[in-house]
């Protein structure tokens, strides 16, 4: 564990040393434990008290450690998006894994029923009735296949990225993987993503429980053809209390609730209440330069976050209103704000080697561009976690 530790990062030696949290090579992705495992708990026990499953998508973490985390808490099994995510999962120790985008591509569709072969309790979304097809052949019990294949067939309900639309055409799928014996047909997925970042709570209530509503209508009019579905699966961090209010879904689908960014930090919650989750996860960075007046540079640039979003926040360690700015692929920039008077009136400023943590602008790509989480309680270094489907995308 030790070799592993410094394979993947320059900070493993100071593992247990007092202090070592403000000590670390830059730029890291840093994960304080406490409000990690607070958000963590929070999430848990409110599905538990709305008699809803949590099954959290590792996309956001991407991390063996952390997926062993949420079902030793009581998740009833974790989402992957893609086919590489849940081999890494499958091989280490994760059972109970749902693809959520459709496989479509014949060797994919060799993987995945090879991989169905290994684990007790795989899951894949589909939206097509010849991928439905591909995959009944592929799965066939004549084809000496330990199980059959577990079938979400995945519901569009607005986002139109997969997803067939609710209605007839969703029922004859349905029922065809119902009937295929190297398919066992799970239920229905329905995921509204154009929905979460809405960033008034009324207006993303309302929209949120009619996005539910055509899920349960297509729950219902499956069960007039007599299909059942066991599984009602959905909704993500900036539905969390929505959903329950819906009452359709079996289990919530959410993954950014353990880190938030600052996308979801933006999103007004009910009542105008404070977020729910706390900001667990930052990019620690460090001035490296600092000549020209009036602006500083660190060691966090384009590589070190994604970017599609454009809003960056510093979380700790700079004076009142410096603001960042991305500075080229290699580094970031400072920009500070003038001092008020009683402070003496110049310019704030930063000094090389002086230490700052930014919020993940969005966690989920940022995540996928490192090798491993800085754990950290206390100010020390107690923990490293390696960032496992990190480039699993195919
Ligand atoms: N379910 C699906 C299908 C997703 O694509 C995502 C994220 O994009 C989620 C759940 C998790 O959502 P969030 O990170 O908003 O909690
Ligand atoms: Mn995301």
């Amino acid at each position: 564990p030790a070799e592993e530790a410094a394979r993947l990062t320059p900070n493993a030696h100071m593992l247990g040393q007092q202090g070592s949290a403000r000590a670390l090579n830059t730029p890291a992705l840093v994960l304080d434990l406490d409000l990690f495992d607070r958000n963590l708990s929070r999430m848990m026990a409110h599905c538990e008290a709305s008699g809803l499953g949590l099954r959290p998508h590792a996309k956001t973490h991407k991390s063996i450690e952390i997926a062993r985390r949420q079902l030793d808490a009581g998740a009833v099994g974790i989402c992957v998006a893609k086919l590489g995510e849940a081999e890494v999962m499958g091989r280490g120790g994760i059972g109970s894994v749902l693809i959520t985008s459709p496989v479509v591509k014949e060797d994919a569709i060799r993987r995945l029923i090879a991989l169905n072969n290994d684990m007790p309790d795989l899951m894949v979304c589909v939206d097509n009735i010849d991928n439905a097809e591909e995959l009944a052949r592929a799965a066939s019990p004549e084809r000496g296949n330990a199980r059959a294949l577990k079938v979400l067939v995945d519901l569009d309900v607005g986002l139109h990225r997969t997803g067939i639309a609710p209605g007839e055409g969703a029922a004859k799928l349905a029922a065809f993987i119902a009937a295929s014996p190297g398919l066992e047909f799970k239920g229905l997925q329905a995921y509204a993503g154009h929905l979460m970042h809405v960033a008034d709570y009324a207006e993303r209530r309302d929209k949120s429980l009619a996005a539910m509503k055509m899920l349960g209508d297509m729950r219902d009019m499956l069960l007039e053809q007599s299909i059942s579905c066991d599984v009602l699966t959905g909704g993500g961090t900036g539905t969390w209390d929505i959903d329950p209010e819906a009452g359709v879904l079996t289990d919530l689908q959410a993954g950014s609730y353990l880190f938030m960014d600052t996308e979801y930090n933006a999103v007004s919650q009910k009542d105008g209440a404070a977020q729910a989750f706390e900001t667990s996860l930052t990019i620690q960075t460090t001035v490296v330069s600092a000549n020209t007046p009036g602006i500083a540079t660190t060691d966090a640039g384009i590589k070190s976050m994604a970017t599609d979003q454009k809003e960056f926040r510093i979380a700790s360690g700079a004076p009142e209103g410096t603001a960042y700015f991305l500075f080229g692929d290699e580094q970031g920039g400072l920009l500070f704000s003038d001092k008020k008077e009683s402070e003496g009136g110049e310019k704030h400023s930063l000094k090389p080697g002086a230490v700052l943590n930014l919020e993940t602008p969005h966690c989920d790509p940022t995540v996928n561009l490192y090798e491993c989480y800085h754990v950290v309680q206390n100010g020390t270094l107690v923990d490293i976690w390696p960032i496992d489907t990190r480039g699993r995308s195919a």
